[in-house]
């Protein structure tokens, strides 16, 4: 348990709506996953994680300020190190209005392809989702200490999570899987669900899109390619152009 992360949970209990934020832009907030001396996965040949993150995110941010509808904050720019907690308060200290964490999977089953998409849970989903969230949240363990919180502290934070940031959140894993269906491999059931710690703000509407497995030399290949993850970020703009245009239309006021 991080004292900062305690402190920030404790003083946040009211969801944040785009409406209720005035007629300003929403702010999205991309989080390229690893970074610095955290490389994520390594693929077979040797291509990191923390690259294909931070080119993706890149990506996207320039394709949303295109659309001329957000505002765009990213917790990395460069290669440097940001803990997952630290990624976390930077969006509730930026006051976002969504937040999407980009990663690629690293499966035992070099067969397995696709990308899937996660939201908050203290209990995952099933037994690929936990180990996926037990990886990423490795990124936070200096050598030698315990990493993560515990399950009673974990479950406190995870329920913190607001009704409508959960309303939120599933509607952005159901926004970004029906964009990629059909264009962009998916896992089979790829919207799955574990205790993240990234995505552990309980006011920002949150999910944490694995963009495909590095140990599949096709999905490698795809990562790799500046023009494939061109038409990933297309499909990403128009999940989260959808997320928005569904959220002003059903946005709850209380
Ligand atoms: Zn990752």
């Amino acid at each position: 348990m991080r004292l900062a992360l305690g402190g920030v949970a404790a003083g946040v209990a009211m969801p944040r709506r785009a409406s209720a934020v005035t007629a300003e832009k929403p702010l999205v907030m991309l989080d390229p996953g690893h970074g610095g001396h955290d490389p994520g996965a390594i693929a077979p040949d040797g291509v990191f994680e923390k690259t294909i993150t931070l080119a993706t995110g890149l990506a996207l941010r320039t394709a949303l300020l295109r659309t001329g509808r957000y505002r765009v904050a990213m917790t990395r720019t460069r290669d440097v190190f940001v803990t997952l907690e630290g990624r976390v308060a930077m969006a509730m200290q930026a006051n976002a209005s969504l937040f999407l964490a980009l990663h690629c999977d690293h499966l035992p089953d070099p067969t397995l392809r696709g990308a899937s998409i996660f939201t908050l849970s203290d209990t995952a989903s099933d037994a690929l989702a936990a180990g996926i969230a037990n990886d990423e949240n490795g990124a936070d363990s200096p050598p030698g200490q315990i990493t993560g919180v515990s399950p009673q502290v974990a479950s406190i934070l995870a329920s913190l999570e607001t009704r409508a940031t959960k309303i939120g959140s599933q509607s952005l894993a159901q926004d970004i899987q029906a964009s990629f269906t059909g264009v962009v491999p998916l896992l089979p059931d790829p919207h799955r669900s574990a205790n993240f710690a990234v995505l552990r703000d309980p006011s920002t509407p949150a999910a944490l899109l694995e963009m495909g497995c590095l140990t599949n030399k096709l999905d490698e290949t795809r990562l790799r390619d500046p023009r494939q993850r061109a038409q990933l970020v297309s499909h990403l703009t128009g999940a989260i152009d959808t997320y928005f245009t569904d959220y002003a239309k059903h946005s709850p006021t209380g």
